[in-house]
């Protein structure tokens, strides 16, 4: 096994009506920082860890005060018996249990006799932001749950006597399960990938739009390194991972329901991301994906919906970007880093567009998928290499400055 994967080997068990799991765990851990004596991990907070142990660990703690970036998880503190070096892999034997639910009524994640959906925003298993930025993470997973419901999620699900077999070994940052009683999937096949479509209902918008969103990303970014795409729509929020995209359902049925919203800021946006996540999530260098997937999603609604609408959006990105600080060395605590991250960054990539020309900033797209850009140094590397210095210059002064 690769000493660089974090291998999750699981026994999942799923009793819906009492919202209750219980985890039986190997987790193959490689130790990421030479001098490491401690591993610290977010795990939900109302779960119970009953047994914690393996050949190189001397003690553990679970300390549920909440967690400032995960609100739902506490902290788990692997003390081992001594120092280890950066590539060395320990086996962590894990078992946990507890009752969950739903905090919020729209949270990302939940589980609850309708809807199912547990991934790292409702942390059901241990991991900590390196793996999450490395995006290390392979499992096989065995799930057990009530009868009649279709578990579904982020790799390939197969059901067998009395469980159901979750496994995925290409590296990704997040172990996704979903289920439900009643979703239906579409599968759509091209030469370059697969497409599973989840959804109970309000499916025709995808019909409508999200393929030719999809043809026109392939046109414009070149294809996806992962061949395998889902997209789900799901009751809780929005949120992408590589090859997996989850969207809001609940707006589709809302009344103050908006196409052209729907189209961009859900479609468009998370699409998108089926070609733009590379960048670490919890550092200003998220503007490399989160700016693309955003100005990709402009890029759609100028085709689709014309200039006028594209102006529009622009004026809109542009009045709530005022007075906020530059992208550069944005501190993540700020309360409008959003706006920062995702609407000015998508200015800036407006700028280049008008700057660089149709052609050459798609050549640019096309390059900065193929080599599957992760931080600014390396865009601006790609940059210089296509064009002048002086483009690679004025542009670092406005991630610096505007
Ligand atoms: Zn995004």
């Amino acid at each position: 096994m690769s000493r660089k994967n974090s291998f999750y080997k699981v026994d999942l068990d799923i009793d819906v009506k009492q919202q209750f799991i219980k985890v039986e765990m190997e987790l193959y851990y490689p130790i990421l920082q030479n001098k490491t004596d401690t591993i610290e991990f977010m795990l939900h907070r109302d779960l119970k860890v009953k047994e914690l142990n393996g050949d190189e660990i001397r003690s553990y703690t679970f300390n549920t005060i909440s967690n400032q970036m995960l609100p739902e998880a506490g902290n788990l503190k692997v003390n081992l018996k001594g120092t280890m070096k950066k590539g060395e892999l320990i086996k962590i034997r894990l078992l946990y249990e507890g009752q969950l639910g739903v905090l919020q009524p729209y949270g990302d994640n939940r589980l609850t006799e309708d809807w199912i959906e547990m991934g790292l925003y409702f942390p059901w298993f241990p991991l900590n932001f390196q793996q999450v930025s490395s995006h290390n993470i392979i499992y096989d997973i065995k799930v057990k749950i009530d009868e009649g419901y279709k578990v579904f999620g982020m790799g390939e699900v197969i059901k067998k006597n009395d469980h159901w077999t979750m496994v995925k070994y290409t590296p990704t940052n997040d172990i996704i399960i979903m289920a439900s009683r009643d979703i239906k999937v579409e599968s759509i096949e091209d030469e370059d990938f697969i497409l599973n479509i989840y959804y109970d209902k309000n499916s025709e918008v995808i019909n409508k739009y999200g393929l030719w969103i999809l043809s026109k990303y392939k046109e414009w970014f070149g294809t996806t390194k992962e061949k395998n795409m889902s997209v789900v729509f799901a009751k809780g929020g929005a949120y992408a991972r590589k090859g997996f995209v989850v969207l809001e359902k609940y707006k589709l049925e809302s009344n103050d329901y908006n196409e052209i919203d729907y189209f961009t800021n859900m479609l468009g946006h998370e699409f998108a991301h089926l070609w733009w996540s590379n960048a670490p999530a919890d550092t200003w260098e998220s503007w490399i994906d989160e700016a693309f997937a955003e100005y990709s999603a402009l890029r759609v609604l100028r085709e689709k919906f014309g200039e006028e609408e594209f102006k529009k959006a622009i004026k809109i990105r542009e009045n709530r970007s005022n007075n906020t600080p530059p992208i550069k060395n944005l501190d993540m605590s700020y309360e409008k880093r959003k706006v920062v991250i995702y609407d000015k960054g998508s200015l800036l990539l407006y700028k280049l567009e008008e700057e660089l020309g149709e052609e050459n900033f798609l050549k640019l797209l096309k390059e900065i998928n193929n080599k599957r850009v992760s931080n600014t140094e390396e865009f601006l590397d790609i940059l210089t290499k296509l064009f002048e210095e002086d483009i690679t210059k004025k542009f670092e002064r406005l991630l610096r400055d505007f």
